[in-house]
Parts: C-alpha cells; sequence; structure tokens
C-alpha cells in the first residue's frame, strides 16, 4: 500500500490509454491524493514514475460475476446442457454454509483485485457480498438477486428484499440494486417491482435456448427442471423476453446479463446495458453473439466474467483478448472500451471511473507489454501477460 500524498505526482509508461481519446505514446498522467487531474501527452511534464515497457489503463471494468460461487472453479465445466449446469450450481450453493460462502466472496475479490478490477458488478445470493465489500480496493454495485416463480415465493421474496435494500445505504465505493434473476426463475410481476425500486437492476436475460424456448411455447428442458424443484406455475412467466425489456425498462442502471439469444433488432431500452460474458458464452456452446450488431446500432456492451462456474478466472483482460483473436475486425479501441468506460456507463459510475480523464478517481491497471513495435491496442490484446500493478483512488493496491 502507498502512502496517499496530498502532493501532485506524475507517471509515464510506454502507452497510456485514456480511453475517451486515443492511446498516448509515452503520455502523463498527473495524481493528486485520489483523483486524475491531468492526462499530457509526452514531452510537457517529467515523469516522477516511469513504468517502463507497460500500458497505463483505467482499472478495469466486470459488469456481470458471482463472487459468492467463487469455490465452483471446475467443478461443473459448462455443457451445452445448460439445465444440467444449472442443477450442479443449485447443488452446490445449497451445500455450502454462511462460512464457505463469505470464503468463496473473499477469494473472488481477491482474484477480482489482482487481474486489475476496480468496478464490479456482483450477484449476490443472499447479498453476503455487501459486508465484504465494505473496505475493499474497489467499487462495486451488489445486485442482491431475487428468485421466486410461484405467487407464494414472489410474495415473500419482494418484501424481504425491498428490507434489504432500505438498510443498505450507498457509500463512496458501494451501491445496493436488485437483480431479478431471470425470466425462467421469477415471477413476472417482480421485474415491475425491481423497475420501480430506484436502484439499480440486473437480470440474466436471453442467456439459454432452453429459456427462449420456455418463454415462446411453455415447453423444453426447463420445464421437467422446474417440476423437479416444485416451482413450475407457467401462468407467473413472463410472456416474453420483449414483454421483459418493456417491464424493466425505467430502472437506471439497467443491465441485462448475456443476451446470448437476443434478436439483433430486439426493443432494448435506451438506458440498457448487454453484459456480455465471451468466455461463458463460448464455453456453453451458443451460436455467436449478437454483441457486433448491437454495437453497430450503438446499444451498449459491456463485458463480464460470469462466475467461477463458468469461466476460468475473473480476469477481464483475458475477455476481450479471447474477443480480440476470436474477432480480429473489431477494432481494439472498442474492445478497451467494454471493459472500461462502458463498464462504468453500465453500472452508472462513469463520473468516477472507466476512464483516464481529469476529475474521476485515480484507477489503473497496468499490464507489461511485448517487446516489439504494433499497433499499440495490438501490443496490449496480442498477449497473455496480466495485470502487474493496480493504482486505486491514487493508492498502489497490488503489485505482482
Ligand atoms: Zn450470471
Amino acid at each position: 500500500m502507498g502512502a496517499l500524498s496530498s502532493e501532485a505526482w506524475t507517471v509515464t509508461a510506454r502507452w497510456v490509454f485514456p480511453v475517451d481519446r486515443p492511446p498516448l505514446e509515452r503520455g502523463v498522467v498527473v495524481v493528486k491524493a485520489e483523483k486524475i487531474v491531468a492526462v499530457e501527452p509526452h514531452g510537457r511534464l517529467t515523469p516522477d514514475l516511469d513504468l517502463g515497457d507497460a500500458a497505463v489503463l483505467p482499472g478495469l471494468v466486470n459488469a456481470h460475476t458471482h463472487l459468492d460461487l467463487s469455490g465452483m472453479r471446475g467443478l461443473a465445466p459448462p455443457t451445452p446442457d445448460f439445465t444440467d449446469w444449472l442443477k450442479q450450481v443449485i447443488a452446490y450453493r445449497r451445500l455450502r454454509t454462511p462460512e464457505q460462502v463469505q470464503n468463496d466472496i473473499r477469494t473472488g475479490l481477491a482474484e477480482c483485485l489482482r487481474f486489475g478490477t476496480t468496478l464490479l458488478g456482483d450477484i449476490s445470493g443472499d447479498g453476503g457480498s455487501w459486508n465484504a465489500l465494505a473496505d475493499v480496493s474497489l467499487r462495486a454495485v451488489v445486485f442482491r438477486e431475487l428468485i421466486g416463480l410461484t405467487p407464494e415465493r414472489a410474495g415473500t421474496a419482494w418484501p424481504n428484499l425491498r428490507l434489504w435494500l432500505d438498510e443498505r445505504k450507498a457509500g463512496p465505493t458501494r451501491r445496493a440494486g436488485v437483480s431479478p434473476h431471470s425470466p425462467y426463475s421469477v415471477n413476472s410481476s417482480l421485474f415491475r417491482h425491481a423497475a420501480r425500486a430506484g436502484c439499480p437492476v440486473a437480470v440474466h436475460l436471453a442467456e439459454s435456448a432452453a429459456e427462449m424456448e420456455l418463454l415462446e411455447s411453455r415447453t423444453g428442458p426447463l420445464v421437467p427442471f422446474l417440476q423437479e424443484l416444485g416451482v413450475w406455475h407457467p401462468q407467473a412467466l413472463a410472456p416474453s423476453v420483449n414483454w421483459v425489456l418493456w417491464q424493466t425498462a425505467r430502472a437506471s442502471p439497467l443491465l441485462y446479463a448475456h443476451g446470448n439469444y437476443l434478436r439483433p433488432d430486439a426493443p432494448l431500452p435506451r438506458n440498457a446495458t448487454i453484459v456480455y460474458c465471451p468466455r461463458t458464452h463460448a464455453a456453453f456452446s451458443h451460436p455467436p453473439h449478437p454483441f457486433r450488431e448491437f454495437l453497430a446500432r450503438g446499444v451498449r456492451i459491456a463485458v463480464g466474467t460470469d462466475s467461477l462456474a463458468s469461466n476460468p478466472d475473473l480476469d477481464v483482460l483475458a475477455e476481450i483478448r479471447f474477443l480480440h483473436r476470436l474477432y480480429p475486425d473489431v477494432p481494439g479501441a472498442v474492445l478497451l472500451r467494454m471493459a472500461t468506460l462502458t463498464g462504468a456507463e453500465a453500472l452508472g459510475w462513469a463520473d468516477e471511473a472507466g476512464s483516464l480523464t481529469p476529475g474521476k478517481s485515480a484507477d489503473f491497471a497496468v499490464v507489461p507489454l511485448p517487446d516489439r513495435d504494433d499497433e499499440p491496442h495490438r501490443l496490449l490484446l496480442d498477449s497473455d501477460v496480466p495485470v502487474c500493478r493496480v493504482l486505486f483512488r491514487g493508492r498502489w493496491v497490488f503489485t505482482s
């Protein structure tokens, strides 16, 4: 942990990526206390600290994860059988003691910090990550999960959730939200309640072919799945994916996790963001994600790792490096924005995070660059070298 100097200090590296403007070769960032006060091209200021052959990025934004599933790494490898995987996640959750859940949350958090994440959207089963996020070196929106398909379950789930929200006051690095889990697990009435709660809302939407079939025709593998759980109640299901979009439209911030099966012309609310989880998407063998069509329409696309139940790690940079290999036609600047500024916009924190902009919080992820000449985004993305240093609110909080 570095001391928080009240004096301004300056830092340079081979490439500085402000994200709200093009990269600056040997640019200089000026930090005072917790804030960025200037970002200058090379030559105007003498740097106090030279990070050498490295990139200085804004702190990364992981817009969708579940810290409380961090103990599941490798236990239930994703397959095309989505409901079978869901059963394994439910079985895992039922076996965990509260202490084990807290352990999982701490494990996941440590991993997020190490990979340069300074802003997180965490879906929390029982809200258990709220306390764990009180005094750590990142910002987070904690979306407490809302589950309940039958009228009885929905009738108790909402008042409990409302009470939880009312007791969680926003702080400088923590905000509370709600996650009506998904159209297959939530009574249709809960989407409207969540959207009117005056807090951030995140929904798993159009994630699997099974979910689409359930909503379209009330058939498919989720029917026996819900019957086995004793919660099959077809009248309680949302009529369609579009209906969920309309019901949730007034929420802000508003995040739809996955969107793997959304039609490219889906009538998305203007303030919504789709959170694409690239490696998890690939692990389930879904058809190609429509994110390029959405980007072309001007829809915000952020990235998330999803949980360690479906992803090998919580490394956001690895997600956009994966996309860079899969879609070399998508400009690196677009991918980097998805993992930084767009994620901050999605979570409602773009006034303080997501880019190296004077007035914003001094949050950096520093990444060593390969020793070759290339376009700067390619240097960053054609590489597997992880983040080596993290600055949060003007303090070094991780050094490898
Ligand atoms: Zn998820």
